[in-house]
């Protein structure tokens, strides 16, 4: 058995080389709940932190299409089916250069105890390809989609596994993936969320991740006695989930000063309205432009190469990407009086970044815990499909609050410390016990 945690994390290393962001997030949830290990000592005993790190299943496949050139080009896709214990894998599939199977097996490992938060019956994996659709003609990207389908389809079901979208897979992406399914299987099943919604997509999935992660940093400001009223926000990002949680931002009084892209970030000091955030969303979602354009529209000013943390804000939520968020950055955002953060993307804090927000005690909210509502919604969607009916917009929206609010206080019943609540500890805890409960119930599997 471990004494330690650098000793459980040695053999991690060791087995898992060159992986170092599933590294980071095993660190982050072993070292926060390894004091409830040692007073559970049964997790111990029946070994499910060995088994807990050690996905089910990976696929790992060859994807190939013709560019519109005619010339044959090669992607490597992924399928991480990471823990089944209390549902059907459910994650989302990334299409970005960057993707490898260390990056797949981080937000694998994290979306189980996120889907283990949402109180809904969903199992943890991710997958995705080092496809970049950025660049991309409509053609090329069906003409990938239908390719990386062919092989996928095999893996995944209903009730089985059910990927969604996340970086580079949006609508369009999830239309493409899907026509080729039911193509090839001859059935139309809930397989995948984040379906449109005149074939079995539901009200709220879009909006949900960027809307529930307002609705928890919203909890947690409520319980400073506090709101999004008048509050400064930075938020990072113009994609899906930026661009959602700006929208609900505004929607509760707040203002957002900044949105990113890869290439820099924007800094309107008088804030994104509802009018200039259409036009973002027409940019980024239908014309696929870069965010520097905002300025020539608009003005506010255009920082080349930098993230957003250095404007001045009350609130900032990060809704890029991993490791966006280093110490520099924390300490910048704390001296500038930022007192909330939460977390849209997955990850974007690094491990110094949280300490200097939980050394302040500051709100913090980790993304398996801020960001669970687009999931959540999605196990809604799966709920929706399998009962072929459809809930109104304003049911969805309620199911997706109330199951942020019960994440919220999953949050605080397990990382209360003093006058405190440390919400990493919390979200980790709560996610581990009914994931390794189910495991050990279900016996040696
Ligand atoms: P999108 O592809 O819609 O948007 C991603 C945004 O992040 C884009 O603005 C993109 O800029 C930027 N970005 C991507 N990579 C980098 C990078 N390396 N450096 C700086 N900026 C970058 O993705 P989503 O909005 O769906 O996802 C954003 C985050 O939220 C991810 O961490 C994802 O895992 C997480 N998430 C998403 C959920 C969802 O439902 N969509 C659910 C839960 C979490 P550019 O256009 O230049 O690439």
């Amino acid at each position: 058995m471990y004494k330690t945690v650098d000793a459980f994390m040695e053999t991690v290393i060791a087995k898992n080389p060159a992986q170092d962001e599933f590294h980071q997030a095993v660190q982050e949830v072993v070292e926060s709940i390894w004091d409830y290990l040692q007073d559970n000592p049964h997790y111990m005993h029946t070994k499910i932190l060995d088994r807990i790190v050690e996905p089910e299943r990976v696929v790992m496949f060859r994807v190939p299409w013709r560019d519109d050139q005619g010339t044959v080009q090669v992607n490597r896709g992924y399928r991480v089916e990471f823990n089944s214990a209390i549902g059907p894998y459910k994650g989302g599939l990334r299409f970005h250069p960057s993707v490898s199977l260390g990056i797949l097996k981080f937000l694998g490992f994290e979306q189980i105890f996120k889907n283990s938060l949402t109180t809904l019956p969903m199992g943890g994996g991710k997958g995705g390809s080092d496809f970049d659709p950025k660049g991309k003609s409509e053609n090329e990207v069906m003409s990938f989609c239908q390719s990386f389908m062919t092989e996928l389809n095999r893996h995944i079901g209903p009730v089985t596994d059910v990927p969604a979208g996340d970086i580079g897979v949006g609508g369009r992406e999830i239309g493409y993936l899907f026509g080729q399914y039911k193509r090839i299987r001859n059935e139309f099943t809930g397989v995948l969320t984040g379906k449109g919604l005149n074939w079995g997509g539901s009200l709220i999935r879009p909006e949900a991740t960027g809307y529930g992660c307002v609705y928890f940093a919203d909890e947690m400001l409520k319980t400073r006695g506090d709101s999004f009223k008048g509050k400064t926000v930075a938020v990072s990002g113009s994609g899906n989930v930026a661009q959602f949680a700006t929208e609900k931002v505004i929607e509760l009084g707040g203002k957002v000063v900044t949105l990113s892209d890869s290439s820099g970030s924007i800094y309107d000091p008088e804030g994104i309205d509802t009018n200039k955030l259409k036009w973002v969303m027409d940019l980024k979602n239908i014309r696929r432009g870069r965010i520097k354009e905002y300025t020539d529209q608009f003005g506010g000013e255009y920082w080349e190469g930098k993230r957003p943390w250095g404007a001045k804000c009350d609130v900032a939520l990060p809704s890029a990407t991993q490791n966006e968020i280093n110490k520099e950055d924390a300490e910048t955002l704390v001296k500038n009086n930022c007192f909330c953060v939460a977390e849209g993307a997955n990850m974007p804090s690094d491990p110094d970044a949280i300490e200097v927000f939980v050394k302040n005690k500051i709100l913090f909210g980790p993304g398996k815990a801020a960001n669970a509502g687009g999931v959540a919604v999605s196990g809604l969607e799966m709920s929706q499909n399998s009962m072929l009916m459809a809930w109104n917009r304003d049911e969805v929206d309620a199911k997706l609050k109330s199951i942020m609010t019960c994440i919220h206080q999953a949050c605080e019943k397990y990382g209360k410390e003093g006058s405190y609540i440390n919400y990493v500890k919390g979200a980790n805890i709560a996610g581990f016990i009914k994931v390794a409960d189910s495991m050990i119930d279900q016996g040696v599997v």
